[in-house]
């Protein structure tokens, strides 16, 4: 009996190692893993790389106080500021942890400029910013929010490309608009470039802020470094975590001048955030994704993956209703439950993890290899007949 509480429907099967794109159960099994923690482990599992770092940094400091500096943070910060819109960062442990302190943040800047009653974050209706109370209430799901009131108050919701909601709901009351780039659990829906323009412009026009929620999208998993960049567009506050700790957990929070300087000496704080032992694999991380080449193959695996689910969806188009993504974050959305699919993908050993909307979602570690895309073609095309 486990004594791990039931909040997780847990999957049957457990690991006992990695490698790359590939898991070996404890039962003596190997699957391709096309789930990486939940496009967490961008480079793989056991990463040579991320391994020596880590190992390296352990055996100097692990751990100490954000009451000192922290030359690893220092590295890491500049650097991600160096490559994006961004002025500055705060560092978290986690995703939720990030998008809490971009609310934080977004709410300090209107209290800075002595606006404190524009403090209103609006969201997209069943979006998904991570499991805190302020978090499940920002993403305003009658799932996630069961049982956990009372009700968070200072977040509104439009629909997913309802334009006109989303002119509606603001008021003088709003401080920002808080959507991810791409919905990653709530079913793959990529926000197009022209509508992310289409937010820059109303958030310029209404004076709002713009926080877009790049914890699953972003780090390379686009085949940018964030996948607003297609847009060229610069929000004002981008919570990150999953991929830039490589399996690590790291969350930050990058912000622009404005709204960096408004979080003064004790406006926040974090025991874990930004330790050593986290600065340093998060360097090494950002050692791999920034390699000249790294990101156009992420692109150039995206388009061969996506062309193959695309051709797939042609020959059984009684199973598929669309395939759609970014970069390396792909999703095969069925006309029915995925349950049965993900569960017999994962008999021809393909580890794939559900997402909203009947959707299978696929998140290869973003260094995967041309033949085990083949092999997860193959996975799917046959698990696809099967259904036939
Ligand atoms: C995963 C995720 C979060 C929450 O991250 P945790 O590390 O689980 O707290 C927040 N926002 C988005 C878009 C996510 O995908």
């Amino acid at each position: 009996m486990s004594s791990l509480a039931k909040n997780y429907e847990r999957r049957k099967i457990a690991f006992k190692r990695g490698k790359g794109s590939f898991l070996y159960s404890t039962n003596g099994k190997k699957y391709l893993d096309f789930v990486q923690g939940i496009a967490v482990n961008s480079l793989g599992h056991a990463n040579p790389y991320l391994i020596n770092a880590i190992n390296k940094q352990s055996k100097k400091i692990w751990h100490i106080s954000n009451a000192f500096n922290i030359p690893e943070g220092e590295k890491l910060a500049k650097r991600l500021t160096q490559k994006t819109f961004a002025d500055y960062v705060i560092f978290q442990n986690s995703g939720t942890e990030a998008t809490e302190v971009a609310i934080k943040a977004a709410r300090r800047y209107f209290y800075s400029i002595g606006k404190p009653k524009k403090n209103r974050i609006l969201c997209i209706k069943n979006s998904f910013h991570g499991r805190t109370i302020a978090a499940i209430y920002a993403s305003g799901s009658k799932k996630m929010t069961e049982g956990f009131g009372p009700k968070v108050p200072g977040f509104d919701h439009f629909n997913f490309g309802d334009h006109k909601s989303l002119e509606r709901s603001i008021t003088s009351k709003t401080a920002a608009i808080m959507c991810e780039t791409a919905m990653g659990e709530s079913g793959i829906k990529v926000i197009p470039e022209w509508c992310l323009k289409g937010l820059r412009k109303i958030c310029n026009k209404r004076k709002i802020l713009l926080i877009l929620d790049e914890v699953q999208c972003g780090i390379g998993r686009s085949g940018k470094f964030f996948a607003f960049e297609y847009s060229k567009i610069k929000p004002d506050i981008v919570p990150i975590a999953k991929g830039i700790g490589g399996g690590f957990p790291i969350g930050a929070v990058l912000m622009n001048k404005k709204v960096a300087l408004a979080m003064t000496p004790g406006s926040h704080g974090s025991t874990f955030g930004g330790n050593p032992l986290a600065m340093s694999v998060g360097n090494a991380v950002l050692d791999q994704i920034f390699k000249k080449g790294f990101l156009a193959n992420v692109i150039k695996s995206s388009k061969y993956f996506m062309n193959e689910l695309h051709k797939i969806k042609e020959d059984y188009p009684g199973i598929i209703k669309d395939v759609r993504g970014i970069g390396l974050l792909l999703g095969i959305q069925l006309f029915e439950n995925q349950k049965k699919f993900i569960k017999e993908l994962e008999d021809e050993r393909l580890l794939t993890i559900r997402a909203g909307e009947n959707v299978v979602r696929i998140l290869p570690p973003l260094n995967v290899k041309k033949t085990e895309i083949d092999l997860a073609i193959k996975i799917i095309r046959k698990v696809c007949n099967q259904q036939d």
